[in-house]
């Protein structure tokens, strides 16, 4: 594919930029953060390739089903566009993106926003107009504009065997807590109701910098998983904890949660149950005795819900670690599960272990999982048949509006359907009483309206 020859633009036209962001919210992150940077030195943006005189195509690079996802992406961008920027995972692999597309004007690896948006200049330089005020104060969004995504921290100090992250995102670098919570503030200004908090490990957060004190309004917090947890939770809005793991000190949230000033949520990515398994994975908190720690927490917050995901097929799974996962799952009764077959990952240390499970034996396990997890989601979701709940709507349209309670993070969990709209929009937060629940979903009627 040869790239298209660049545009001639009209002397003083507006230079104008266009986004391709793949991944995961981290990934979705760094591209508001290049957006943001962009829009504020006068570039406008583009939703499409025709109207755009460079495209930046931020990549992911954990699998390598995303990796060919993204060289894929680069392609299109290039066939369409021909100037393009490539940014985020797989930019540490810059060979192998210039072999297989020699004409990408530059590439560069994950947050360096600084590197790409100097390539953004070299390809398409800045107009100056120090007159216009391009940016809004809390930046640009790519998600809709009742929630957001709030990042903590950059990288990782884990070595899970299956995940070649620390070494894409280095190790744990911490914002500030006054950083983080001043960008906090900037968003519910803007009318953000929900911030979902994330990281490669929201529970280590602050580790890096000795938990270092730091001031938000007149007061003292320290950089802390539990003292940020405190502080976002007086904004009124919904706080929503993704990517914890259960280390001890996770049990300081839940009286947070337990007052209502945090959602009820934890996301923990388990990914298995076998003690033997997650050493084999070398994951943090591996030795915790979990389904303790989970009956301690529903004591204090009986409300709390559980999000994880699981891996099933990793190298070294036999049918006994696997049946011990499907047990662990029975007693845990989670409300929400992922799961992926496992996959070699280019440089991950899990590559060379013994003991590859078949690729049809990791589709029957994937499937018996899913079936398995069904059955305790429906039962779980019938409990909540009668009960009364805040919702947060999404989207509204003549038949009803589709909300989410706090057990549902947005994109990756279930929906409460409402049926009504009348004054509804998104964003607007109202109790509901739900008379109907299938395995993943929930359909209710409106009580009063709540915000
Ligand atoms: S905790 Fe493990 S899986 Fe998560 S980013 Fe760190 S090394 Fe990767």
């Amino acid at each position: 594919m040869s790239p298209k020859p660049p545009k001639t633009k009209q002397r003083g036209a507006t230079p104008t930029i266009g986004l391709v962001s793949l991944g995961c919210p981290k990934a979705l992150v760094d591209s508001e953060r290049i957006l943001t940077r962009l829009r504020a030195e006068g570039y406008a943006l583009s939703r499409d390739y025709s109207g755009a005189d460079a495209v930046v195509v931020n990549t992911c690079g954990f699998l390598n089903s995303a990796k060919e996802e993204s060289l894929a992406a680069i392609g299109e961008a290039l066939a369409e566009n021909g100037r393009v920027i490539v940014t985020g995972c797989l930019g540490v692999e810059a060979d192998r993106i210039r072999d297989r597309y020699p004409g990408v004007l530059a590439v560069t690896g994950p947050q360096q926003y600084e590197a790409v948006v100097a390539a953004v200049h070299d390809a398409v330089p800045r107009r100056h107009d120090p007159f216009v005020d391009l940016v809004p104060p809390q930046g640009i969004k790519l998600t809709p504009r009742h929630y957001a995504y709030l990042k903590i921290s950059e990288g990782c100090n884990h070595t899970c065997s299956f995940c070649i992250i620390p070494h894409l995102r280095g190790p744990l670098t911490s914002r500030p807590l006054a950083d983080v919570m001043r960008e906090a503030e900037r968003l519910v200004a803007a009318g953000v109701q929900e911030l979902l908090v994330i990281s490669q490990d929201t529970s280590a957060y602050g580790l890096d910098l000795g938990y270092a004190e730091s001031t938000w309004r007149d007061r003292s917090f320290e950089t802390r998983f539990v003292d940020l947890a405190a502080a976002l939770g007086s904004l009124g809005v919904w706080v929503r904890l993704h990517y914890v793991y259960p280390y001890p000190h996770v049990d300081q949230v839940l009286p947070l949660m337990a007052d209502g000033r945090v959602l009820p949520y934890l996301d923990i990515p388990f990914q298995h149950a076998s003690p033997r398994i997650l050493k084999a994975m070398r994951r943090p908190a591996h030795q915790e005795k979990t389904l303790q720690r989970i009956a301690k927490w529903r004591q204090e917050c009986p409300e709390l819900a559980i999000r994880s995901t699981f891996i099933v097929g990793f190298p070294g799974e036999t049918e006994e670690d696997f049946t011990e996962l499907l047990d662990w799952l029975s007693a845990a009764r989670l409300a929400r599960v992922g799961c992926f077959k496992y996959e070699d990952v280019e440089g991950a240390p899990a590559n060379a272990l013994p003991g590859q499970v078949p690729d049809e034996v990791k589709s029957e396990r994937f499937a018996r999982l899913m079936a398995h997890q069904q059955a305790i989601s429906e039962s779980v979701l019938a409990e909540r048949v009668g009960t009364t709940i805040e919702v947060m709507v999404d989207a509204v349209d003549e038949e009803g509006a589709v909300a989410r309670s706090h057990w549902d993070a947005p994109e990756i969990d279930g929906n409460v359907f409402i049926d009504a709209s009348e004054g509804l929009k998104p964003g607007d937060r109202l109790m509901v009483t739900i008379d109907e629940a299938s395995e993943y979903d929930l359909w209710a009627k409106p009580v009063a309206s709540f915000a």
